[in-house]
Formats: structure tokens, C-alpha cells, sequence
């Protein structure tokens, strides 16, 4: 059976994704940073639950002792941190949410190396966002020029550190997707999408077989502009 572990599955995405790869047959790790919510969303599912704090060093070597084995990493916690105008915006703005969104992926796929290497079939996807797309931003006349600038460059660096991760990784399926815009605690439920629609794309790239893509950025309607 295929072992999955979701970051962040406690809720959103991340747990509309376990629910819906335990329906495809996946033996799911529901990591949570808070073990009241996410052994409650675990069994809502018939999932596993692991203590995991994404920027907790501690916390992510006990979950990947506790794991074992591991054939699926979604590396899917994030936050959007404060919407600081780029004037406003200080180095500390971008920490924070970069703790939790860039060194977090990081930080569990380096734990989890070793497990996943063992797999026969590893596969890795890092939920990124459309906003993380620099030519999107650039484009003239963009609406999303200026907009959430810590959020956005921190999927920018999402997307860049899954290039990297998927050249240095021949035999594992290393991707970024983009969920859209979808009603959760992120944008308070403001998303236009519902979360089974969110998810679909996570689940798509975190069940792709060894011939499919790697080093791509995708949405439910295909490649995404980086
Ligand atoms: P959400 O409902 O707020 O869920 C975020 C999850 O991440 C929660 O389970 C949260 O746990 C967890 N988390 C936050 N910090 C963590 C940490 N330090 N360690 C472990 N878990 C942590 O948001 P969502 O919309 O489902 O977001 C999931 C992913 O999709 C994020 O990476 C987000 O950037 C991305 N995304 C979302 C949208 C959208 O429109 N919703 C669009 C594009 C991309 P707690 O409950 O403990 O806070």
C-alpha cells in the first residue's frame, strides 16, 4: 500500500486531500501540529495521525522516526502571514511566513530523504500557489504586481527549491501545484473554489506513476507559468 504524509492535513486542503487519497487506497499520515485537531481529522478519515510542526526541527525528526516508511511527501502547511504594503514590509515579515512555507518544505523533505528514498516509487508534491508565479506577476498592467508580496515570493521560492529538488532527484516525482483559489481559514473562506475542487490537483500529482512529470509547476488545467 502506498504511505502518504500531508503536512498541514489537519484541516483545508491538506485534509480534503487525505480524505480523498484514503479513498484511493493510500495509507495516510495526517501531520498536525496540534494533536487534539489532528487526531480528530484522522479519524474523521480513516487516517494516521503525526505530531508534526513543520518549523520545529524536533518535531519533524520524531514524526519521520515515527513514519517509517514513506512513499508520498505533500508538503502542503503554509500561512499567508500579514498583507503588508512592499513599503511596509520588513525582513521579518518575510521570516515568519517563510519559516512555515519555504525552510518548512525544506525542513521535512530533508527528514524524510532518507525514508523516501527507500521507496520504489517516490513522489513528492509541494503545494505552491498561482500567486508564487513570477510571470504572472510581471506581466504589464498585472493585478498582482504588488499584491500579498511576502506570501507570493515565498511560493516563488517554493517553486524554485521544487526545480532543484527534482534535477538532484532523477528517480522521485518532484512537483509544485496550484490548488486556486479555494474557500478556506487561509483567505477566510473568500476562495471561489470548494475544497474537493482544491484538492484534486494535490491528489493528481501525489498518485502520478514513475513516467510522469517532474520539475513542473500545474494547476487542475495544466502547467502554470512560472
Ligand atoms: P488552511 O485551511 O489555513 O490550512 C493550513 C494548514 O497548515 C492547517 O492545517 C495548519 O495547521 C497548517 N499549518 C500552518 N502552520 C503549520 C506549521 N508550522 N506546522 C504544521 N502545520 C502548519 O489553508 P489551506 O488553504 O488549506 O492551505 C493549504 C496550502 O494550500 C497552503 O500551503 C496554502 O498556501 C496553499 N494554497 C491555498 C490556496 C487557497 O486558496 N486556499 C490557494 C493556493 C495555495 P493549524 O490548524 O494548526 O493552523
Amino acid at each position: 500500500m502506498t504511505v502518504t504524509l500531508i503536512t498541514g492535513a489537519n484541516k483545508g486542503l491538506g485534509f480534503e486531500a487525505a480524505r480523498q487519497l484514503v479513498a484511493a487506497g493510500h495509507q495516510v499520515w495526517i501531520g498536525a501540529r496540534d494533536p487534539d485537531r489532528g487526531k480528530q481529522a484522522a479519524d474523521a478519515v480513516n487516517a494516521q495521525f503525526v505530531q508534526l510542526d513543520v518549523t520545529d526541527d524536533a518535531s519533524v525528526a520524531a514524526a519521520a522516526h515515527s513514519v517509517g516508511d514513506l512513499d508520498v511527501l505533500v508538503n502542503n502547511a503554509g500561512i499567508a502571514g500579514e498583507r503588508t504594503e512592499p513599503a511596509q514590509t520588513t525582513a521579518a515579515h518575510l521570516r515568519r511566513v517563510y519559516e512555515t512555507n519555504v525552510f518548512g518544505p525544506v525542513r521535512v523533505l530533508h527528514a524524510f530523504l532518507p525514508i523516501l528514498q527507500k521507496s520504489a516509487r517516490p513522489v513528492v508534491v509541494n503545494v505552491s500557489s498561482g500567486l508564487g508565479s513570477i510571470s504572472t506577476a510581471a506581466e504589464p498592467g498585472s493585478p498582482w504586481a504588488a499584491f500579498a508580496m511576502v506570501y507570493s515570493s515565498a511560493k516563488a521560492a517554493l517553486d524554485m527549491l521544487t526545480v532543484k529538488y527534482a534535477a538532484a532527484f532523477p528517480d522521485m516525482r518532484v512537483n509544485a501545484v496550484d490548488p486556486g483559489f479555494t474557500a478556506t481559514d487561509l483567505n477566510q473562506h473568500r476562495g471561489s473554489q470548494t475544497v474537493a475542487e482544491g484538492a484534486r490537483v494535490i491528489v493528481q500529482y501525489a498518485t502520478i506513476g514513475p513516467a510522469g512529470p517532474s520539475g513542473g509547476f500545474f494547476s487542475s488545467t495544466g502547467p502554470v507559468p512560472w
